[in-house]
This record gives structure tokens, C-alpha cells and sequence, in this order.
């Protein structure tokens, strides 16, 4: 007789899973032939510049490299997150205490619960937000409560529209900027007043930057770390994989107040082993790679932004110009929703995007568009969307 094998209740209770539709319908096109456009992958297509995969290469056969790592990272990869943060941020870190290695950003994400949120504590997460947020808190049996980002806010969260006893069993807020999926860039005043809030209901801000260095206006987005007082209460989350094409490498970093980089690393001690030193070895070459060398990605992002951009603007439909991110966070066309309509973009063009309220219902009536085709493709893109508008 066959067995019924009882998923867990975190498991059993996760969210439904809002792409489900659109991913089946993907697959079909892909089935029938069809010569899909895909905009809907957080994924750089371009690959990890070269100089990083030979550090690999040379690390990989050190003996040194094929035993356990440590959970922490090795110090020279730590100490070189804070060469970097001086350099490009004037903030000055401890490798020893304030920096921590992640498999990847959205490790630290998924942990930091783990480590801070007691049965029952609020957790503050944007939405529409980076899922992980809320589903960690969940796993930890934390309870997210939705900040939502509107665009009258510049995408940033209204604090006084959460309720004081909210605020009053608050332990951790996220916070995402560049946003993904907004685009949007956050400045000093809204970053500060986060603080203060934090300060004022003692809770833990987590900060994820994983795009601090996908912009392309010139304009360099900020270190959370910048504001006075954020040591107290932040840590901020460093990913590899945006900056320099490394999604497959799964490597990132934690940096910032000491007692919550010692709790994460708490619970990862008695979760994982670290990062492949080798791969760390590869990080640090990462890390100090030359402006002259992510200059031209950056470029190639913007040209795509701008075709998409300007396409859009001239079939009528409404879009944030990114200045930071790879991804254009559009209004979906009056008579749609954005389930909708990314099913008409799918079955009537060709197109694959993310529609916006898989990542929380305040996205609804937007679609998320990632630039992640080069730009013959984007013009194509815009072509086909022109005849079916
Ligand atoms: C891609 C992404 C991450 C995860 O990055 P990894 O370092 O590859 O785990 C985290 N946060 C946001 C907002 C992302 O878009």
C-alpha cells in the first residue's frame, strides 16, 4: 500500500506559487516551437569575467583548498570585502567581527531569521519584495507583515502607516535597494529614517544590496553602512552574483554590527561549511576587479534599458526608466491585470516577463521585465509587443 509521506506544515503552508501559470505556459510555447523572448529571469546571460574563472582555475588544484572551509570565510576574502567597502563606500569594517562569507545572499536571508525571530515576531518586508524575505520568516516561525512600496513613495515603504503594536513586536525589517523588482534607488533621508525607526522599536535592519553595483547613471547607489548609527542595529547582505555574472558560483557576504554577524554565523556554523576556498580565492579577484572592466557591462545594461525604455514610452505603456538593477518595472496597459497580461505577452508575442504581483499584491497591476537579452533581441521585443497593444 502506498505510503502518504506528510509534507511539513512551513512546507504545506508556503504562499501558493504565483509564476506557476505563466512557467507552464512558458514551457508550452517552448514546446510548440515557439521563439520565446525570455525577460523574466533575475539572471545575467553575459558571462563571469575572465580573469575570476583563471583565479578559479589556479586556486582549484591547491591542496589547501579540497578540506573543509570555515563556516566565516577565509580572511583574506573577509579582508578584502573591507579593503573594498573603504574604497567604494569610506566605511570602515572589521574582517574579523563585521564581515561574515554567505553561499550566495539569499543564504544569509533565509538564516538571519533563524538566528533573531522567536515563534510569533514581526517581520517587516517590502512588497512587492524578493520572496525569500517573508518565506524565511515563515520557516523560522516568524510572522512577515507587508510594507507595501508605492510609486507616490519613490518605491520606499510608508513607516507611518504601520501600526504601533506592528512596530511594537517588530524584531527585523528588510529593506532592498537598488529594488528589485522597482528599480528603484534609495537616498540618505529615506535610509535614515529607517534607522531611526529601528533604533526607536529596537529591532535589526537587514539590508540587501545585492545590486549596490548594477547601476548605470553614474550616480553610485549607497552603503546602508553610510548612515550614522546603522552599525547599532544593521547588517547588510553583498552578493557576487549580479555584480560580476556569478549566479552559479554561489557566493555573497554579510557586513556590519557585530552581535548580528555573530548570530548568523551562529546558525550557519551548525548549518554549513563555508564557501569552496577556491571559490573564495576567485571572490577576491572578483572584488578587486577594475572599474575598466565592469564599465562596459554596465553600458551594455543601459543601451538595453534605453531600447526597452524608449519602446515602451512609444506603444504607451507606462515604465520606471531603471537607474540601477537589470530589471524595468512597467504598468500593465489599462484593460489588463498583470497576470493577464503577461499571459497575452506570452500567447500573442512571444514574451516572457514576471508579472508584478508574484511578488506581493501591492505589485499588482505592474510587470517586471528583466534586461537580460541583448539588444537585438530588446528591439525585437518592442516590435512584437507594438503589434499586439
Ligand atoms: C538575486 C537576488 C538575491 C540572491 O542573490 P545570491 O547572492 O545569488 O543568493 C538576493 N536578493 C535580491 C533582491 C536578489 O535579486
Amino acid at each position: 500500500m502506498k505510503k502518504t509521506i506528510e509534507l511539513a506544515g512551513r512546507v504545506k503552508h508556503l504562499p501558493p506559487y504565483l509564476f506557476d501559470k505563466i512557467d507552464k505556459l512558458k514551457k508550452q510555447a517552448r514546446a510548440k516551437g515557439v521563439d520565446l523572448i525570455d525577460l523574466s529571469i533575475g539572471d545575467p546571460d553575459i558571462p563571469t569575467p575572465a580573469h575570476i574563472v583563471e583565479a578559479l582555475q589556479s586556486a582549484a588544484p591547491k591542496p589547501e583548498h579540497h578540506r573543509y572551509p570555515a563556516y566565516e570565510g577565509m580572511l583574506a576574502y573577509r579582508e578584502a570585502v573591507a579593503r573594498w567597502y573603504l574604497r567604494r563606500f569610506g566605511v570602515t569594517l572589521d574582517p574579523g567581527t563585521e564581515v561574515l562569507s554567505l553561499i550566495g545572499s539569499k543564504e544569509g536571508i533565509g538564516h538571519l531569521p533563524l538566528a533573531y525571530v522567536n515563534p510569533g515576531d514581526i517581520v517587516l518586508c517590502p512588497s512587492p519584495g524578493y520572496p525569500v524575505y517573508s518565506i524565511g520568516t515563515m520557516f523560522a516561525g516568524g510572522k512577515p507583515y507587508l510594507m507595501p512600496l508605492r510609486e507616490v513613495n519613490g518605491y520606499f515603504p510608508d513607516f507611518s502607516a504601520i501600526p504601533r503594536d506592528v512596530l511594537n513586536r517588530t524584531k527585523l525589517m528588510f529593506l532592498n535597494y537598488p529594488n528589485n523588482p522597482t528599480s528603484a534607488v534609495c537616498g540618505r533621508e529615506q535610509f535614515m529614517e529607517a534607522v531611526e525607526l529601528a533604533h526607536k522599536y529596537n529591532f535589526i535592519i537587514c539590508h540587501d544590496a545585492a545590486y549596490s553595483e548594477v547601476y548605470f547613471n553614474g550616480k553610485k547607489p549607497m552603503s546602508f553602512l553610510e548612515i550614522d548609527g546603522a552599525r547599532d542595529v544593521a547588517v547588510e547582505l553583498h552578493s557576487l552574483s549580479k555584480t560580476y555574472n556569478m549566479t552559479g558560483w554561489r557566493i555573497g557576504f554579510a557586513v556590519g554590527n557585530a552581535d548580528i554577524i555573530f548570530g548568523l554565523g551562529k546558525i550557519k556554523t551548525n548549518l554549513d561549511s563555508g564557501v569552496f576556498q577556491a571559490v573564495q580565492e576567485a571572490a577576491v579577484a572578483a572584488i578587486e576587479t577594475d572599474d575598466s572592466v565592469l564599465a562596459p557591462l554596465r553600458d551594455t545594461y543601459r543601451a538595453r534599458r534605453d531600447t526597452l525604455y524608449d519602446g515602451l514610452r512609444a506603444i504607451g505603456i507606462e515604465a520606471m526608466r531603471p537607474d540601477a538593477t537589470f530589471y524595468l518595472w512597467a504598468k500593465v496597459p489599462a484593460r489588463f491585470n498583470s497576470e493577464s497580461f503577461a499571459v497575452h505577452l506570452l500567447e500573442n508575442a512571444g514574451i516572457s516577463a514576471t508579472p508584478g504581483n508574484g511578488f506581493g499584491e501591492a505589485g499588482e497591476g505592474y510587470i517586471r521585465f528583466a534586461l537580460t537579452v541583448d539588444v537585438e533581441r530588446m528591439k525585437e521585443a518592442v516590435e512584437r509587443m507594438r503589434k499586439i497593444i
